[in-house]
């Protein structure tokens, strides 16, 4: 295959999978579901690249639809933290 044709081909499956990729952002607490993006997305422009590893593996998954689901906390849990910081201490404080 000519190198030309292969660097496209590569190409044009990034784009495909940017533009098809959803993030989904839901709270780590409460799972409710904080925010969605659909339009084209990348690593870079989410500021993953940011993370360590260990934080990656903890904050995003990836599910086999290929999108991206980033646990963040929500405002109703964020304000619940701050009025009680004994919750950090507990695993899944809301359940
Ligand atoms: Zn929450």
């Amino acid at each position: 295959m000519d190198l030309q044709i292969l660097v496209d081909t590569v190409r044009e499956y990034q784009d495909t999978w940017r533009h098809t990729m959803t993030v989904t952002y839901t709270c780590r607490y409460c799972r409710s579901t904080v925010g969605k993006i659909d339009e084209s997305v990348n690593e870079m422009r989410l500021g993953f690249h940011w993370l360590t590893p260990e934080e990656r593996k903890d904050i995003i998954s990836y599910d086999m639809n290929g999108d991206t689901h980033v646990r963040v906390v929500c405002e109703t849990c964020q304000d619940m933290l701050e009025k009680n910081p004994d919750l950090l201490l507990l695993k899944n404080p809301f359940q």
